[in-house]
C-alpha cells in the first residue's frame, strides 16, 4: 500500500508539474504577444536635484497588464523575455519609446531632462546592444547626453570585452549608471573599472538609513567615495521627507523614491513638470 501510495503521489507531482510547465507556457507565449504587438507601457518616475528639489530627469519603467493575468511585475517578466530570447526587441522598444516621449517634453519647453532607461544585464553584455544604442540616438534624433543607461552592478565582470561595451557607450556620449548600487557582489571591482557617471545606492540601504546607524554610515561613504572617484549619487527609495533631509545634508547628488513621486504616466510627469 505504501507503494503505491508513492506511485499515486508520483503521479501527482508530475501532473502538477506538466501544470506549471503548461501555466508558464501559456505565459511565455502572452509575453512574447505582448511585446510583438507592443502591449506593453511605459511609466515614469522623477529624479530629482536633492539640493533644490527641482526635477532633473526621469527613470523609464516597463509595465504589462495581462487581461487576464493583470498586472505583471517588471521583476517578472524581464527575466522571463531573458529566458525565451525577447529581451532585445523589449529593450529596443523601450528605448524608443522613451526618447521618443523624451522629445515630445523638449518640444513642450522642457528643456534637459535626463532620460533613463535599465538595461538588462544579459542584454548589456550583448554586442548588439552598442549597435542598438546608435541606431535609437540617430532614429529618435536624441541627444546622446540626454540618454542614461541603468545596470546593475551585479553582472558586470571586469574581463575586457564588458569593459569594451562601457568604454564605447561612453564614446557615444550616453550617460552610464550603476543600478542598485552596494547589494551586488563585485561593488568596488566595478567602480575600480568603470567610468560610470552615476552610482544609485540600492533603497535597501536608504530604508533604515534613519534607524540604524550603520545604515547611515555607509551611505555617508558611498556618498563620499563616489565623490571622490568623480561620480554622481542618487539615493533610491525616498519614501519620507526625514530620509530627504538626512540625504540632503550627507551630500547626495540626486534622489527618487515615493517621496517625490511613484512611477506615473507621461501625462502625470507633464503637470508634475508645468507645476515646478
Ligand atoms: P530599478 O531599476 O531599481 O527600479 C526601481 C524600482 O523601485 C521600481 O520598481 C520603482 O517603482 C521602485 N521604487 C522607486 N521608488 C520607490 C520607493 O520609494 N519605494 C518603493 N517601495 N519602491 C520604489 P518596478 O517599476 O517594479 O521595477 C522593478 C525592477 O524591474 C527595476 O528596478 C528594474 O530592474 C526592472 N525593470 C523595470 N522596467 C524595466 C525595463 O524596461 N527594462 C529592464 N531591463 N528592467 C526593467
Ligand atoms: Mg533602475
Ligand atoms: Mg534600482
Ligand atoms: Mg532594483
Amino acid at each position: 500500500a505504501a507503494k503505491d501510495l508513492g506511485k499515486n503521489r508520483y503521479a501527482f507531482y508530475k501532473k502538477e508539474l506538466t501544470d506549471k510547465a503548461e501555466y508558464r507556457f501559456k505565459i511565455e507565449q502572452y509575453l512574447r504577444e505582448a511585446i510583438e504587438n507592443q502591449q506593453l507601457s511605459l511609466v515614469y518616475q522623477p529624479k530629482v536635484d536633492i539640493q533644490t528639489g527641482s526635477i532633473i530627469g526621469v527613470e523609464a519603467l516597463s509595465r504589462w497588464h495581462h487581461p487576464v493575468l493583470g498586472q505583471v511585475s517588471p521583476v517578472d517578466f524581464i527575466a522571463m523575455a531573458e529566458q525565451i530570447g525577447m529581451i532585445k526587441p523589449l529593450t529596443e522598444w523601450v528605448l524608443k519609446t522613451a526618447c521618443n516621449q523624451a522629445n515630445l517634453w523638449k518640444e513642450a519647453g522642457f528643456s534637459s531632462l535626463i532620460m533613463a532607461v535599465n538595461i538588462s544585464p544579459s542584454h548589456f553584455l550583448d554586442s548588439d546592444l552598442v549597435p542598438l544604442i546608435t541606431r535609437v540616438i540617430k532614429e529618435t534624433g536624441i541627444l546622446p547626453g540626454e540618454l542614461e543607461l541603468e545596470v546593475t552592478e551585479g553582472v558586470i565582470q571586469t574581463n575586457p570585452e564588458n569593459l569594451a561595451v562601457f568604454e564605447h557607450l561612453k564614446q557615444l556620449g550616453v550617460l552610464l549608471s550603476i543600478d542598485d548600487f552596494g547589494v551586488g557582489y563585485s561593488s568596488f571591482a566595478s567602480l575600480k573599472h568603470l567610468n560610470v557617471d552615476y552610482l544609485k545606492i540600492d533603497k535597501y540601504f536608504i530604508d533604515d538609513i534613519l534607524l540604524d546607524h550603520k545604515a547611515k554610515l555607509l551611505v555617508s561613504s558611498m556618498i563620499e567615495m563616489g565623490h571622490n572617484l568623480e561620480h554622481k549619487i542618487t539615493a533610491e527609495g525616498i519614501e519620507s521627507k526625514e530620509q530627504y533631509i538626512m540625504l540632503k545634508g550627507l551630500g547626495c547628488d540626486y534622489a527618487q523614491g515615493y517621496f517625490f513621486s511613484k512611477p506615473v504616466s507621461a501625462n502625470d510627469v507633464s503637470i508634475l513638470l508645468e507645476n515646478q
